[in-house]
């Protein structure tokens, strides 16, 4: 692992990347490489005790050539600018590879959110959504979860934003509960369709999903809900881990038992009797048919990239992968579905979540999952196009290419405004 590689660098060496098989001109590459605006402000939050704690906190407006900014919320104590900016980059990218209107946005605290209590995490919340109040809006900037964020906190800041501004606007924010204004089949969207993009790669390249080996790193949302639906889809999860460590067993594990144990010990590690320890370096260097990166960003450097040995990777996560690590990967034909594709389905269900309730009207989540596979077949059918059209080795590259047009011709026809 490497704690070095800047995020919002490695964003701007994967549009470069792009740039080369794009007709489009270097000072509009120029523009896609860097954020519209960026929101730092300084959270101060009464603790429990009557202390009072300072939060640093980020919204970064990266571009919105194609719609409202959309984008999540983490809170980790990980979070710099840096990595708020290429987040936000990837979001842009993620929206118009799958081809929903919306731009790019991300925000976060640094906060280590496991260190309070709910009360205190609800003040915090709280004070970050009336510094986002004038930033964001339906038609603005729509926020949604992110690492470390989920329902419970969308609806505290739908809550605010609502109180503040005197109406009902559900569409501010994305990820509620559904009594709030959710959507069905938007907790698990993320993990599928990362599976979902997994199984069109297996189909492209002619392989057996169906007993297929599987690794995953991370158990949250994404990665736990990815592990089921993989094995339903008939194939073998063997090995998984969390920030505790991880767990191997060549016949396979359940993972939603795997899952109960994390609910109830804090982790998967030492759910199942005689089961393998094993490392979450381990976990990305099985020599499985497929990996699935689910934590964060930069989990695969250069280095790691050389004892990589799965044949498909589906990047659930943001970042896993270093510019370095691709540049490796793409030499030993690993093929990499990008995270901008892979793990979009979150910001698409956030996009159906929007439109039912601009709509007031609520879709099944049978409705839900239809429409999610359908936009997800469609952008990886043009990822394939686009590899073939230019002969890339690398997804990423194609994936860009696709997605850097859309946004640099919204920018054109739009007059080049401002
Ligand atoms: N945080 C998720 C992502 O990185 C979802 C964003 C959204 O739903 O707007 O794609």
């Amino acid at each position: 692992m490497t704690e070095s590689a800047n995020p919002f660098e490695s964003l701007q060496s994967q549009i470069d990347e792009a740039a080369a098989y794009l007709d489009i001109d270097d000072d509009v590459i120029e523009r896609l490489k860097h954020p519209e605006r960026v929101l730092e402000t300084n959270l101060s939050v009464e603790l429990d005790d009557g202390s009072l704690e300072r939060f640093k906190a980020f919204r970064s407006q990266f571009n919105g050539d194609r719609g409202p900014y959309k984008g999540g919320i983490r809170y980790h104590p990980q979070v710099s600018r840096d990595e708020v900016k290429a987040l936000s980059g990837w979001m842009t990218y993620k929206t118009a590879i799958v081809d929903i209107p919306f731009g790019g946005g991300k925000g976060g605290i640094v906060v280590d959110p496991t260190a309070y209590s709910e009360s205190e995490l609800e003040r915090l919340t709280r004070a970050f959504a009336v510094e986002l109040r004038p930033l964001v809006g339906e038609d603005r900037d729509i926020p949604a979860p992110d690492v470390n964020t989920g329902q419970r906190e969308m609806n505290w800041i739908k809550d605010t934003y609502e109180t503040l501004e005197n109406t009902t606007e559900p569409g501010v924010i994305t990820g509620k509960n559904l009594a709030s204004g959710g959507s069905e089949g938007r907790v698990e969207a993320t993990g599928r369709s990362t599976v979902i993009a997994a199984r069109e790669a297996f189909d492209y390249l002619d392989t057996d999903l169906e007993g297929a080996t599987v690794a995953v790193q991370g158990y949250g949302n994404a990665g736990w809900i990815a592990a089921k639906l993989i094995d339903e889809m008939g194939a073998t999860v063997v090995a998984a881990s969390d920030s505790s460590g991880g767990i191997y067993n060549p016949d396979g594990f359940d993972p939603v038992a795997a899952k109960d144990h994390k609910n109830e010990t804090g982790s998967i590690v030492g759910y199942e009797e005689g089961q393998e320890e094993i490392t979450n370096e381990d976990v990305l260097t099985m020599d499985v048919d497929l990996l699935i990166p689910a934590a964060l960003e930069n989990a695969i450097d250069g280095d790691l990239a050389e004892d990589v040995s799965a044949d498909v990777i589906s990047e659930a996560a943001n970042g896993p992968l270093t510019p370095e690590a691709d540049r490796v990967l793409e030499g030993e034909d690993v093929f990499v579905i990008p995270d901008i594709l892979a793990n979009a389905g979150g910001v698409t269900v956030s996009y159906f979540e929007w439109v039912q309730n601009r709509q007031r009207f609520y879709w099944s989540e049978q409705k839900v999952n239809d429409e999610l596979e359908g936009l997800i077949v469609d952008a990886f059918d043009a990822l394939v196009d686009t590899i073939e059209e230019h002969d890339l080795d690398n997804p990423r590259t194609a994936a860009y290419v696709v997605a850097m047009q859309r946004v640099a011709d919204a920018f054109e026809e739009g007059g080049r405004f401002p």
